[in-house]
């Protein structure tokens, strides 16, 4: 599920539903400069601000690069409860139609890739 993104084989989608192009993307909300969460460290602050604004800037460009290919990008906040995180995919998969995608009410991967293609 771990799978390279056509174009950019260095990045990679957390989850990847093929069939439904969309990938989903969890991230830490330090690393990738959640807006709720966003907190500066104090010592190199100048440096820790660069790298951060540079990671940002990736997710935007792997984003950017995603939708161009046709593909629905998903991001998913470490601070986001299971619950809202569930919905917000399932609902996603919706807008690409995906049968089952409102109805998805436990994080199954596995029994998604077992259904996909039938
Ligand atoms: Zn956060």
């Amino acid at each position: 599920m771990d799978l390279p993104i056509v174009g950019m084989p260095r990045r990679r989608a957390d989850v990847t539903f093929t069939k439904w192009r969309t990938a989903v993307f969890v991230q830490g909300c330090f690393w990738h400069a959640c807006p709720s969460h966003l907190h500066m460290p104090r010592h190199n602050s100048e440096w820790w601000r660069q790298k951060l604004r540079g990671n940002a800037r990736r997710d935007e460009e792997t984003d950017a690069h995603l939708t161009l290919i046709g593909w629905l990008p998903l991001r998913i906040w470490e601070h986001e409860t299971v619950d809202g995180a569930v919905k917000r995919v399932a609902a996603a998969l919706a807008t690409r139609g995906h049968p089952r995608g409102l109805a998805i009410s436990t994080w199954a991967p596995v029994s998604e890739r077992a259904t996909e293609g039938s």
